[in-house]
Formats: C-alpha cells, sequence, structure tokens
C-alpha cells in the first residue's frame, strides 16, 4: 500500500484568520494543468510568497485545509506558464511525490474542476452559491445542494488456488496486464458490483471477496474499492472490444503489471505475497 499518515491533512473550507499565507502552498490549475516549482525533479506546489511575483491572475482560490504545518489552497489561475515554473498534468506528480501530496494535489483538482462545473443550478439554472459551512455549493432558488462529484468503482484480483487472473484491456500499452476493474452502478453493493463487473469482462463467476483497501485515483474522480475474490466457476470468456485477453498467471510467471503506485498492484503483490507465506 502506498501510505499515509491520516494525521497529515486536516481538511477545512474557511480560512483560520491566524494563516502565514508566505508559507501557504497553492495547488495552482492553469488550462488544467498543475504550475510546480521543479526541484531535482520533483514537482512540489507554489507557495504563497512565490504566488505575489506570478504574473497571473487567480479566477478562484478554494481552502482546502492543512497539510503539517502548511495551510492549503487550490487555485485556478489564467495567464502565459511563468518563467521559472512549470506545468504538468497531475498524472506526472505520481511516484514524484510523497503519497499524502499527491493525493493532496489530486484533490485541488477535483475541487477547481467541480467549482467551474457547478456555477449554475443544474435543476433551475440560477447561479449557485457558496455553502457556508461545507464542500457544497447551493442554489438560492430552488435549494439543490451539490458536492464535489466522485465515482466510485470496483477493482478485484480474482484467484483460484495459486493462481491469480489477469486481464488485458485493449486499450492498453502492449504487453501489460492487470486486475479487473469498473464503475459501480446507481443501486448497487460494492459486492454486487464485484460480481458484475467479474461476469460481464471475463465471464466467471467469484465468490467469498475480501476487501483489501481503497485508493483516489483523480483521473478524473474515481475511489477505487480493492477485493481479493475467489474463482467459483465458469470458463474465460473476454468481453468484446473492452478485454483483449485474460489468463491465469502463476505467481513467480507474471507479466507485465502495473507500477506500484496503483493499487492494483498492492492486490497483485498482496497475493504473492500470501501464497510465499503458505
Ligand atoms: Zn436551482
Amino acid at each position: 500500500m502506498w501510505p499515509v499518515d491520516p494525521d497529515d491533512f486536516a481538511p477545512g473550507v474557511s480560512k483560520p484568520e491566524d494563516l502565514d499565507h508566505d508559507e501557504s502552498w497553492y495547488f495552482l490549475v492553469l488550462d488544467g494543468q498543475l504550475v510546480c516549482v521543479s526541484e531535482q525533479g520533483i514537482p512540489r506546489p507554489v507557495t504563497g510568497d512565490e504566488l505575489r511575483w506570478l504574473d497571473v491572475e487567480l479566477v478562484s482560490s478554494h481552502y482546502l485545509g492543512r497539510f503539517r504545518d502548511r495551510h492549503c489552497f487550490a487555485a485556478e489561475a489564467e495567464g502565459p506558464v511563468p518563467e521559472g515554473y512549470a506545468a504538468t498534468g497531475l498524472f506526472s506528480w505520481l511516484g514524484r511525490v510523497e503519497p499524502s501530496v499527491f493525493y493532496l494535489a489530486g484533490r485541488a483538482q477535483q475541487v477547481v474542476e467541480w467549482h467551474n462545473s457547478h456555477q449554475y443550478c443544474g435543476r433551475c439554472a440560477e447561479r449557485m452559491q457558496d455553502h457556508p459551512e461545507d464542500r457544497a455549493k447551493r442554489c438560492p432558488s430552488c435549494g439543490l445542494v451539490s458536492y464535489p462529484r466522485l465515482a466510485p468503482s470496483i477493482i478485484v484480483l480474482v484467484t483460484r488456488g495459486d493462481e491469480m487472473l489477469l486481464a488485458r484491456n485493449a486499450n492498453w500499452p502492449t504487453g501489460m496486464y492487470s486486475t479487473l476493474a469498473g464503475f459501480v452502478e446507481p443501486g448497487e453493493s460494492i459486492e454486487q458490483t464485484v460480481h458484475r463487473e467479474v461476469e460481464e469482462e471475463v465471464g466467471l463467476k467469484v465468490g467469498n471477496l475480501r476487501y483489501l483497501g481503497s485508493q483516489s485515483w483523480p483521473f478524473p474522480n474515481s475511489l477505487m474499492l480493492g477485493f481479493h475474490a475467489d474463482y467459483a466457476g465458469g470458463e474465460i470468456v473476454c468481453q468484446e472490444e473492452e478485454i483483449s485477453d485474460a489468463r491465469w498467471f502463476a505467481c513467480d510467471d507474471l507479466p507485465n503489471v502495473p507500477p506500484a503506485t496503483a493499487i492494483s498492484r498492492w492486490l497483485i503483490d498482496a497475493f504473492v505475497h500470501e501464497v510465499q507465506s503458505r
């Protein structure tokens, strides 16, 4: 697992009065990219002190909370990328910064995206107002409340004895195999999603579901809930256009699998460890 200390971050909506602006971190979104300072190849957010000297215009600013001893903001800016700074996609922060900073950057990008796409009420088209206490927007006309949207999805490693089932998505780089995954549908429990997705993607029945952990996956707004499940019947039949290949693999003969920053890899590693300790 990618360890995150729950004490690292204390979320908040209203910025405190004693805030030290110069030391604050700004996760600055410019044209959908994150502006950062690169220190020996490791990105870090812009500080409040640096922001003061940047030739950009702030379009919106959202207090996020306190990360260790720094207050943090998500902000959107307009203008050219300032000299000496880089603007990169969030994906390039993955694995280069410590996990809690990556998830904070993901939080910032999602808050900015949500703010931009919820300016008006989806029900009556009135302009939305910020909720005074929650990370939410409220319509002054009809009362509709909108919260940042998350898309829960499941990710599951199906196992049979000492083997694991890995599949290749039709759109992935050649040779990479991973666990099965899919979005939760309205009305489903997470467990129902696991059964449905496995059956849809590879035609198998599973049982004995074990929840292992979760990962925020901000591309753009997923929450991945990870499981192990035992094979319970059926023959592999790959879903057309989605899965180009699916096979059983032994732990000592694995194909190219996702990197350690992805929950799919944690599920694979946990099973390998389990088999090795039998
Ligand atoms: Zn409304």
